[in-house]
């Protein structure tokens, strides 16, 4: 089983990734956790190159959609893929959304493109379930500046930058409203992550 986390900058998503982990693996189950970009060893170095501005120039719109399909392609092919072939359930923090959503709608690529180059990367992986973290940017880039993370990266994008991006994630999930379970990620964390276990209660063998 593959299960997605996706959200905004601040969103809580590796607060609920490690709960839903946790709460698995008491129930005794081979569970994988894994995140993009930067999960594999070229991944990190992927990661590096598409993030750490201040050491090389920004790359392009189509260059850094380029460096996310490369990393993602990577992590499909050795992590995700053998993951589930043996039956575990894979986490991802972050995967094909995240393009759509930030490469396409934030960067304004045609999201079609992205999305084509994405199901190359991947031979055409989908999760089962996608859980969308949804926050206003102005409250979670807030959560992110008061853990002094990275403000200065995340604010070199506009207020309507991230607005894109959200609206993309749930336009996403509007279209396929069976893949996608949208929570409010202002909500508490412990509604938060039983919401995901009830959700998953369904999909997931006894
Ligand atoms: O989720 P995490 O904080 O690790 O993401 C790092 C950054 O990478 C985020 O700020 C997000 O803006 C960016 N990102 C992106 N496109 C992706 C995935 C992540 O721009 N496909």
């Amino acid at each position: 089983l593959f299960v997605v986390f996706e959200g905004g900058e601040g969103a809580g998503k590796s607060t609920q990734v490690t709960r839903l982990a946790d709460t698995l693996k008491a129930e005794g189950r081979d569970v994988v956790v894994t995140r993009e970009p930067g999960a594999t060893g070229i991944g990190s170095r992927i990661r590096g190159l598409v993030l750490d501005r201040d050491k090389t120039e920004a790359p392009s719109a189509r260059a850094e959609a380029l460096l996310y399909a490369a990393d993602r392609a990577h992590h499909v092919a050795t992590v995700v893929r053998p993951a589930l072939a043996r039956g575990a359930v894979v986490i991802s923090d972050r995967y094909v959304d995240s393009s759509l959503a930030y490469q396409g709608a934030g960067r304004t690529l045609p999201v079609q493109e992205v999305s084509w180059l994405s199901a190359w990367a991947t031979g055409g992986l989908k999760p089962d379930l996608v859980v969308l973290l949804d926050v206003d940017p102005g409250v979670g880039l807030n959560r992110v500046d008061a853990r002094g993370e990275g403000a200065d990266r995340l604010e070199s994008e506009s207020r309507a930058f991230h607005d894109r991006v959200r609206y993309a994630f749930l336009d996403l999930a509007a279209s396929d409203p069976k893949r996608y379970l949208v929570l409010d990620a202002s909500r508490p964390a412990d509604e938060i992550a039983g919401a995901v276990v009830e959700r998953l209660s369904g999909l997931l063998e006894p």
